[in-house]
């Protein structure tokens, strides 16, 4: 399996065209979630790696920034077949260092694709306006040109296609890049440079940097050069970058934590809500920022709605990522294993019972059991904080307007998620939630298409939608006079 995926695992960073080690020769180890085992080791480079990685995307800008749309879109879509082409190869890399069942990995690397794909389309699209000018003898033009160098960190829970989101739009628009992946899953990150340089991109247009976060960070948010910061990760380390970005007044888009609410009304479809349920909540075992962190059930349907989905839940195939069938992988590390534990131990000590899981799988390591909980309330700890996890807090609700305030308790705003078959009641609620993204009567939204991005502490700014390239572009005003 190795042998298949060798060719896109790089132990090394990209820099300026040149693949190469960190100063001080240090690396960081990068370990297999599912057995516990070293894969490998990335470059653990700092602050004057970095450096040279932005001077190296600026000197790329230059030239990089007057090529035409056209050309730029004909690059990307060669970056889109680049990637379908290795698709198989590249997820297995994913599964090896993120653990997510090779399935997800498949369609995690497929939605990269599919992101490059929409904004080489959209690199043609950058259109500007002539404005009708109060002046007889001026005209007004406003043109829109790629903001410069930016900053991308990415985080390990979907380490290629946070990248692709990111990538995608800054090279149709005309920028270059810096890009820091997640040091748990480097290597989906790294192979961004290997497909970048197939693809034929030239040297500086895509850099890749491994290594210490903090350093890495400081640079990319304290260096001028750096004319944008786009983050996905937490809101912690998000609101960090935003005030180191506020010194050079860089832009800054975030993609931040979540805290999905996912109500059901007495009058859903309560398969269909159950099916719902299981992939909002348990894709990627919980670690998504989409993810269901709440369930809000009404009272009718509140049984039956948890007796079949404990079912569902049952039926789920924990297991190593690359062995067939599996459906729920390990989680990322032993430390999300303890979020998860202490957040079911609050909501047991104050009143939940355990309808299914509950504890670590018989398979040990950082695997757990998918869980169901029910009789949650606003005082645990479930109720703000993300659980990142296979757990499912089921809360029971009454009205409608006290459902729709609960989900709006918290000072989270991306996706949010409900099932009723009520037109009136639709329009209500989806009007009524806090939340950038919402699935009604759905639980899994997320497509090229449409602008990804939260409301409150969950973020600034959309990802993907014709509105994903915006961050990354200047809008320019300029008056001609003396006409
Ligand atoms: P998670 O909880 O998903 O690990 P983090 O926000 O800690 O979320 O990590 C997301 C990304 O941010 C990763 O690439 C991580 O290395 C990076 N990161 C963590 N701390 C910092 C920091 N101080 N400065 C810049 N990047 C950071």
């Amino acid at each position: 399996m190795l042998k298949k995926t060798s060719h896109f695992m790089r132990e090394a960073n990209l820099i300026g065209g040149s693949w190469v080690q960190a100063d001080s020769g240090e690396t960081i180890e990068v370990v297999n979630p599912a057995n516990g085992q070293t894969i490998g080791t990335v470059p653990k480079c700092g602050r004057a790696e970095t450096r040279r990685a932005i001077e190296a995307a600026e000197a790329a800008f230059h030239s990089w920034k007057k090529t035409s749309a056209n050309d730029r879109a004909k690059l990307l879509r060669r970056l889109h077949d680049v990637i379908m082409d290795n698709q198989d190869a590249l997820a297995e890399l994913l599964v090896l260092e993120q653990g997510k069942p090779l399935a997800e990995a498949k369609g995690e690397v497929g939605m990269s694709a599919a992101y490059i794909l929409w904004f080489a389309e959209e690199a043609r699209r950058v259109y500007g306006d002539v404005v009708p000018s109060p002046w007889a003898d001026r005209r007004i033009l406003v043109t829109k040109e790629p903001v410069g160098v930016i900053g991308a960190i990415t985080p390990w829970n979907f380490p290629s296609s946070m990248l692709a989101r990111k990538l995608g739009p800054a090279l149709a628009a005309g920028c270059t890049a810096v890009a820091k992946p997640a040091s748990q899953t480097p290597y989906s990150g790294l192979a961004w440079g290997v497909l970048a340089e197939e693809a034929g991109f030239p040297a500086g247009v895509v850099n890749i940097v491994t290594g210490s976060a903090s350093a890495i960070g400081d640079e990319l948010t304290e260096n001028p050069l750096v004319r944008k910061i786009t983050f996905t990760g937490s809101t912690e380390i998000g609101k960090l970058l935003m005030q180191k970005a506020a010194g050079t007044v860089k832009k800054v888009s975030m993609e931040l934590g979540g805290n999905a609410p996912f109500l059901v009304f007495n009058d859903a479809d309560v398969d269909r809500a159950v099916q719902g349920a299981i992939v909002a909540k348990y894709r990627n075992s919980g670690q998504t920022c989409v993810c269901t962190n709440r369930f809000f059930v009404q009272e009718e349907i509140h049984d039956r709605f948890v007796e079949k989905l404990v079912e569902a839940t049952s039926k789920l195939k924990v297991g190593p990522g690359l062995e067939e069938g599996s459906q729920q992988g390990p989680l990322i590390d032993e430390k999300a294993v303890e979020k998860v534990e202490e957040l079911l131990a609050d909501a047991t000590s104050k009143g939940a019972k355990v309808a299914i899981g509950g504890k670590r799988h018989a398979l040990g390591g950082t695997f757990f059991e998918p869980t169901v909980i029910t009789g949650a309330s606003p005082e645990m700890r479930i109720m703000e904080e993300e659980i990142f996890g296979p757990v499912s807090p089921i809360f029971r609700f009454k009205h409608e307007e006290e459902a729709v305030a609960m989900a709006n308790a918290t000072s989270f705003g991306l996706a949010c998620y409900f099932y009723t078959s009520d037109l009136g009641r639709a329009f209500r609620v989806m009007e009524g939630l806090k939340y950038g993204l919402v699935g009604v009567n759905e639980g899994l939204i997320t497509t090229v298409e449409a602008p990804f991005g939260g409301f409150k502490e969950s973020g600034l700014g959309k990802e993907g939608g014709y509105q994903g390239i915006e961050d990354y572009l200047d809008t320019k005003y300029v008056c001609i006079g003396g006409l």
